[in-house]
């Protein structure tokens, strides 16, 4: 059986007061859920402070990005998985369409940045998804695919095991316009059969989360799925009533 995850994606919000409040909403809420890890990704500056304010040992910490390069060195404002590591981050989201779609990340430089992580003992939270585009012209299975397989040729398919995949369709992020629970069901199903066929014992135990425009009442139809094993979070996991909400549908 596999434990649900839900995990929120702060992006680029926040400030010490408003993060003070939305941590103390979180503490002040974490111990009534059971049964599901729970995790939160700050700006990597925050990620210090949400740590320390953080009480109950509930919520984990994550970053939402990583410098391909494993080691300190020379990388003006880049942010090494050592470093993150070091603040107590046990998860690293990876390849979240905005870096792909805005930063121009590849899928090559998202299987690097997730063998990094994994060589470091940092869980990746590898996201994947089509954009509105792509599902329309009948693509979507193959982008998805070979998002994939770029990882799975970088660290082999026994790796997926320490993977948390997140599917994210790139039209459902921040729109409000959520995938429908069948429509993000098919999708997870193809992702866990593409996986079977390399490993089936694998893909079995693979989380995959939904992620685009969860809300409290999308999430517990959404979960409901029988290949849904949680959501990356993001609008909605900037108030702790609803993350919280989130959290407690899975
Ligand atoms: P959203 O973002 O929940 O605001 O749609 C999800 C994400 O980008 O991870």
């Amino acid at each position: 059986m596999r434990k649900p995850f839900v995990a929120g994606n702060w992006k680029m919000h926040g400030s010490k007061a408003s993060i003070e409040s939305l941590v103390d909403g979180l503490n002040a809420q974490a111990g009534q859920i059971e049964n599901v890890d729970m995790a939160v990704c700050p700006p990597a500056i925050y990620i210090d402070f949400v740590q320390s304010s953080l009480t109950g040992g509930k919520i984990a910490v994550g970053a939402q990005n990583i410098a391909e390069e494993p080691v300190q060195g020379a990388f003006t404002g880049e942010t090494s998985v050592e470093m993150i590591k070091d603040l107590g981050c046990a998860y690293v989201i990876l390849g979240h369409s905005e870096r792909r779609a805005i930063y121009g990340e590849t899928d090559a430089q998202v299987a690097s940045k997730v063998k990094v992580a994994l060589d470091a003992g940092v869980t990746p939270i590898l996201c994947v998804g089509e954009t509105l585009e792509e599902r329309e012209s009948g693509v979507m299975e193959k982008v998805i695919a070979t998002q994939i397989d770029a990882v799975v040729d970088v660290v082999g398919i026994e790796a997926f095991e320490k993977i948390v995949i997140a599917y994210e369709p790139v039209w459902a992020i921040g729109t409000g316009k959520t995938a429908s629970p069948e429509q993000a069901q098919e999708v997870h199903a193809f992702i866990r059969g593409k996986l079977a066929g390399l490993n089936a014992v694998v893909a079995d135990k693979v989380i995959i989360q939904y992620g685009g425009s969860v809300k409290p009442d999308n999430a517990a139809e959404l979960f409901a799925q029988a290949d849904i094993d949680g959501g990356l979070i993001g609008g909605a996991s900037l108030n702790a009533d609803d993350f919280m909400a989130i959290c407690k549908a899975a």
